[in-house]
């Protein structure tokens, strides 16, 4: 569905991607860990057309989109929930749904995904008319997650879904990246520090070093890797 060919991609005169070669199949969840700076955000905004690479080829569905905006991008079937969560504070919580729908016409099918974000999300349900500003921190990632969903990505880029919040919100949050996935047969590429919960969801992972890639695999087999272990499982 989406593959990345030896991008390189830049902030200026300083490298943030080297030859990076990545694959993702339809209906897989890919987790993309490593540690602070290794470009793991860089990767997702080279993909979404925020930072486009210097060279190298994107393709998803066998189509070059590196030259691509980014408004090109979503319209194609991608969507991203940026790190930190930057929903509409001003906003109610319906109105940050309708905020993802925007480009969607169908009234009744809009009106149906809402319905299915609020029975994956109970408490998105029951807050429905209070500001996204008021919401707590996992209310606001739960919330960034159904506004990317309701513009019925094919393809959702996670960045660091898990940064910041309580390990019982996490687990939480981990699941219901299953349930899109099963569900709705949503593709989910997921960009982690805390690896242990990203590769437990994950079909296979990547790690990332220094804007490189240095290991990919099933996910089962990072989680009993010795290196892996070592440096991102803190065992
Ligand atoms: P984090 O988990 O901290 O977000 P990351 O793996 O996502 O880390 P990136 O944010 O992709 O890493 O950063 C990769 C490298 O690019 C780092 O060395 C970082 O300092 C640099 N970088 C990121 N954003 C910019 C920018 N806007 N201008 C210049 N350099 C940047």
């Amino acid at each position: 569905m989406l593959e990345l060919r030896h991008v390189d991609s830049f902030y200026g005169s300083i490298q943030a991607l080297r030859d990076v070669s990545m694959r993702v199949e339809q209906g897989e969840i890919i987790s993309l860990i490593g540690a602070n700076g290794a470009g793991k955000t860089t990767t997702l905004m080279s993909i979404c057309g925020v930072v486009p690479p210097r060279s190298g080829e994107i393709l998803f569905e066998g189509k070059p989109i590196q030259e691509l905006s980014t408004d090109q991008i979503v319209a194609l079937g991608i969507s991203q929930v940026p790190e930190g969560r930057l929903i509409f504070p001003g906003l109610t919580v319906t109105e940050n749904l309708d905020m993802g729908a925007f480009l969607r016409r169908d009234r009744a099918g809009i009106k149906r995904d809402q319905e299915y974000i609020y029975e994956l999300f109970p408490i998105l349900s029951s807050r429905r008319r209070q500001f996204g500003g008021t919401l707590s921190g996992g209310e606001q990632q739960m919330l960034a997650i159904s506004r990317a969903l309701m513009a019925r990505p094919r393809l959702l880029l996670l960045d660091e879904p898990s940064l910041g919040l309580a390990p019982l919100i996490i687990r939480q949050i981990f699941e219901i990246i299953e349930k899109i996935n099963k569900e709705s047969n949503t593709t989910i590429f997921l960009v982690e520090q805390n690896a242990n919960q990203a590769l437990k969801v994950a079909h296979r992972g990547y790690v990332m070093e220094n804007g490189r890639i240095t290991m990919s695999d099933v996910a089962a087999h990072l989680l009993e890797n010795e290196d892996v272990k070592k440096a991102y499982l803190g065992l």
